[in-house]
């Protein structure tokens, strides 16, 4: 099965994607993460990324369709995957569409994971991040057991970057510019789904089960 979430930045689809992954035994491959360990290995992908991501933009389609095109090639994505902010534009799309079609497969859903802007601000001002190890916490929702501390290394949490109110608002304008569209493109093609994303994670896990069942 060959699975697109699509949703604001901070709807909650990567929580989403990685329940689906770990329930249908298939990777979950997410172009953030890819580009966050390119920098963390300071490759010169993670140079060129970070560039656009320090401002909430998208990394150009000519970085990152070659990115996503060679991971989904590897031989552990033969039985399908599940994608998280890949694709976030219409060519993303079109190319990975096309790329599909020459081996004669499709893409079975795009599941919309849909919340309203007012709440992913909220979300995201909570978030905190661990750069040592990559947990992440939230302030109200899943606060780590000492204020500030990762659980898992010790090591200081922060406010990423790209969770920097501005910086969301910015995300938030690029979502609706250049990613909103794909949804037009998937409903087009019969195959986008819509779950409510304001509910709690497991429900909005028991609305993409059923769909994938
Ligand atoms: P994410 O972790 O999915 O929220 O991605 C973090 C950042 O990585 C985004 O704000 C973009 O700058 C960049 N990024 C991730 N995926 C893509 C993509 N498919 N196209 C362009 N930029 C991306």
């Amino acid at each position: 099965m060959k699975i697109i979430m699509l949703g604001a930045p901070g709807a909650g689809k990567g929580t989403q994607a990685q329940l689906i992954a770990e329930k249908y035994q298939i990777p979950h491959i997410s172009t953030g993460d890819i580009f966050r360990a390119n920098i963390k290995a300071g490759t010169q992908l993670g140079k060129e990324a970070r560039q656009y991501m320090d401002q909430g933009l998208l990394v150009p389609d000519e970085l990152t369709v070659k990115i996503l095109l060679d991971r989904v090639a590897q031989e552990d994505c033969a039985g399908g995957y599940v994608l998280d902010g890949f694709p976030r534009t219409i060519p993303q799309a079109q190319v990975l569409d096309e790329a599909l079609a020459k081996q004669g497969e499709k893409i079975d859903y795009a599941i919309d994971v849909n919340v309203p802007d007012e709440n992913i601000i909220r979300r995201m001002s909570g978030r905190r991040a661990c750069l040592a190890c990559g947990a992440t916490y939230h302030i109200e929702h899943v606060p780590p057991k000492q204020e500030g501390i990762c659980d898992h290394c010790g090591q200081k949490l922060v406010l990423r970057d790209d969770d920097k109110p501005e910086t969301v608002k910015n995300r938030l304008k690029v979502y609706h510019e250049q990613t909103q569209p794909l949804i037009e493109y998937y409903t087009e093609q019969g195959i986008l789904r819509t779950v409510d994303g304001t509910r709690s994670m497991a429900e909005v896990f028991d609305a993409v089960a059923a769909i994938l069942s």
